[in-house]
């Protein structure tokens, strides 16, 4: 019966996955007309918490039409839920409002959600605790800085250096990539005050009252198609949560395989004390300048890089059917040289590719690991690793 006992665990009903790495989905209101599910899905690393929610409004299609895209994606590390039918009944009807009014107005700053379907939902957000939260709109006009019945184009933020940054990065990044006609670019919006109407609004309250970064996203219903608006709001939020939910990806995340730590720091090894060496006494025992920590040059390792075209590609949400050119030739190897680049473009562990430069078709909606490997002349290797992803 209630709305609030979303009793974790208990809501569980289906697991799958790997070691860390999980998918689990619950069941709010279970039984009831407002009954939706919810999607839980673990990346391999640690990482923060994003809850996505779609459909609080009925007829605003596009934002749950993503929501349940967004709830079949892989990702490398954190945690991603996802609602994506908030309001069953009005999704069903169509409408804005289902039952009891205007589910996005139910979420009042520092008291309970109004509304049985308003508390399961908080319920959500306080069993997760999200670090980051995004909620999918569409509007039927434009955002022109005031009208409260016209965002559309928009993402609203929550205040604070990191939402503000991460929105005008998101807002930056979909019109220079994916939108030629300036008409439609998104513009920024900070979230309204407190006071100020409206009012219950979830995002508001994530923000608010459970210190989430929280994101409105808003894309116009007139005019545009459907698929194109699903697009724009899956883009939005994957360069939203690219930090939370594809952390580890990047060409930083290097791992030199075969170099014990000491050659690297040579000055940390406690077997070289200079003033043993500057005794006349001591140069008469040679077998101590012969310990194998003090001998031998420090070979430096090779460090692999993959730069790519488009330069951005692996922070991007690429087209199905992109060819992604991939360079190694930044890659360093000391005072020695690199002898081979083997490449794995399937993540299988097997060499796809050899040689200093490849490409690769992204030729299905999924993520791509793409992996380098760099041997240099003293057979010293680095491996570093970079997902590509399609939308
Ligand atoms: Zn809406």
């Amino acid at each position: 019966m209630s709305g609030v006992a979303l009793g974790g665990a208990s809501l569980v009903r289906a697991t799958s996955g790997s070691a860390q790495a999980s998918r689990d989905s619950f069941t709010l209101l279970s039984g009831t007309e407002h009954e939706t599910d919810g999607f839980v899905i673990r990346g391999e690393n640690e990482g923060p918490t994003v809850l996505v929610v779609g459909g609080l409004h009925g007829n605003e299609t596009a934002g749950y039409e993503a929501a349940g895209e967004i709830a079949q994606w892989d990702i490398e590390s954190g945690t991603l839920v996802v609602i994506p039918r908030a309001n069953e009944v009005a999704i069903q009807r169509n409408t804005r409002t289902g039952e009891n009014g205007d589910l996005n107005r139910q979420f009042p700053t520092g008291s309970q959600p109004e509304t049985e379907l308003a508390r399961a939902i908080w319920s959500v957000v306080e069993e997760y605790e999200p670090d980051t939260v995004l909620d999918l709109h569409e509007s039927q006009e434009r955002y022109d800085g005031d009208d409260i019945d016209g965002v559309g184009q928009t993402v609203f933020h929550s205040d604070g250096q990191e939402a503000t940054q991460d929105a005008e990065d998101a807002v930056n990044f979909i019109n220079n990539r994916w939108i030629d006609d300036s008409d439609y670019h998104f513009k920024l919006g900070g979230f309204s005050g407190p006071n100020s109407e409206p009012t219950g609004l979830f995002v508001h309250k994530a923000a608010r009252d459970a210190g989430a970064d929280a994101f409105l996203v808003e894309t116009l219903s007139t005019d545009v198609d459907l698929s194109t608006r699903i697009k724009w709001h899956s883009v939005i939020t994957r360069r939203i949560s690219a930090e939370e939910l594809f952390a580890g990806t990047s060409s930083t995340t290097t791992t030199a395989t075969q170099t014990p730590e000491e050659t690297e720091t040579p000055e940390d090894t406690p077997t070289e004390t200079p003033e043993e060496t500057e005794t006349p006494e001591e140069t008469e025992t040679p077998e101590e300048t012969e310990t194998p920590e003090e001998t031998p040059e420090p070979e430096e390792p090779p460090s692999a890089t993959i730069s790519t075209t488009p330069s951005d590609a692996m922070n991007a949400n690429l087209e199905k059917g992109t060819v992604v050119e991939l360079d190694a030739s930044g890659s360093t190897a000391g005072d020695s040289s690199i002898v081979t680049f083997e490449w794995d473009l399937t993540g299988d562990g097997t060499t796809d590719a050899t040689g200093a430069k490849t490409r690769v078709k992204l030729d299905a909606c999924r993520t791509f690991p793409i992996i380098l490997t760099a041997t240099d002349e003293a057979g010293l290797t680095d491996t570093t690793e970079i997902t590509l992803s399609t939308v």
